[in-house]
């Protein structure tokens, strides 16, 4: 296998605004040896929480890899905030920050100690870093356990701690690898909530890669499926699930049993479920046709929410079909 260096990737891109869009992939390529990790991966991703989604091994954690520049891409380009990733200078380390997926602190550092040096390996000042880190450690919601070395920390507060060294020099966006694994409910619940939070009050984009379908959902509002390396699906939470809504779920105000009647003489597979609503299954993609019967019925007013389970459905669609595609 001929190794590929640097000089036969595209020559850098000119540097753009920020603004538009926090990730440019084009063609972005990785190969470990013979084994192909990152497939002719493009996509353009604008500001706010994205999912990075897919099972173990599909390649989340080297797309993040490539672009941080902590793995050289085979093949592609991409820019991260604007900026080429192979420019990969401390102007770039400044407005980003990481949390890999392995614990990345240094033995015998207390925490507190830990993240100040990661502030200053980012830019900051050591006194500017030191009081920042106190800030950050007092919103992931670490008490005094900071001044304690972070070897002797459970697997909760590792995360935290992580969490707050990609947080403490302000960066602009931070990528999260697999944040909540082995996390208790009550650990999972707090991580997510902050990592929700990060956008929603801090306007800090985050990119979080998880395995977990229900921790995407739960936090982000875009979506990068990924799967065999390859992107399958990539949009907001919202439009993937109104793209596969062919089963919705309808909460009728009242006169249910008219409801079920209506709908039934059209040929649709309905099912009364245990919480009174009506699960509808039809051929159609959209749900005009519901509201279109319930005018020319006289329907009373229905709550009607597109198929909740859907992006659970095509996630798993999505990886079959990555897997199908295999040699
Ligand atoms: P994910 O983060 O989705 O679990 P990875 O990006 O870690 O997936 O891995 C994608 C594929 O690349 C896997 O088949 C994995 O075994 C392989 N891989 C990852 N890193 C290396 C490496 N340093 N050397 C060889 N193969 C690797």
């Amino acid at each position: 296998m001929q190794a590929t260096t640097l000089s036969t990737l595209p020559p850098p891109l000119p540097e753009r605004a920020d603004g538009d869009f926090i990730i440019e992939a084009r063609g972005l390529g990785k190969t470990y040896g013979s084994q192909p990790a990152l497939v002719d991966f493009s996509v353009q991703v604008p500001p706010g929480t994205i999912g990075l989604l897919g099972p173990n091994g599909a390649g989340k954690s080297t797309f993040i890899k490539c672009l941080l520049n902590l793995e050289t891409p085979t093949t592609g380009t991409a820019r991260v905030l604007g900026r080429d990733i192979r420019a990969a200078n401390r102007a770039s380390r400044e407005r980003v920050g990481y949390s890999p997926e392995q614990d990345c602190h240094i033995a015998g550092m207390a925490g507190c100690e830990y993240v100040t040096y990661c502030g200053q390996l980012s830019g900051m000042p050591m006194r500017v870093a030191r009081q920042r880190t106190h800030e950050i450690l007092d919103l992931v919601g670490m008490g005094q356990e900071r001044y304690r070395p972070v070897d002797t920390y459970s697997t909760g507060m590792r995360q935290r701690v992580k969490l707050a060294q990609a947080l403490v020099h302000d960066p602009k966006v931070i990528f999260l690898d697999e944040p909540t694994n082995g996390l208790d409910p009550s650990g999972r619940e707090h991580i997510l909530k902050l990592i929700g939070s990060l956008w929603r009050d801090l306007g800090i984009s985050v990119v979080m890669s998880s395995h977990l379908l229900r921790d995407v959902e739960r936090v982000c509002d875009r979506v990068i499926i990924i799967g065999n390396g390859r992107l399958l699906e990539h949009d907001s939470i919202v439009a993937l699930k109104n793209r596969h809504r062919r089963i919705v779920e309808l909460a009728p105000a009242s006169e249910v049993e008219r409801f079920v009647t209506v709908l039934t003489s059209t040929g649709a597979k309905l099912t009364r479920l245990s919480n009174g609503k009506l699960r509808v299954e039809s051929e159609s993609d959209s749900i005009e046709w519901i509201l279109q019967l319930m005018r020319a019925h006289g329907l009373p007013p229905a709550e009607i929410v597109a198929n909740p389970d859907a992006l659970h459905e095509l996630f798993i669609q999505s990886i079959g079909t990555a897997h199908g595609s295999q040699p």
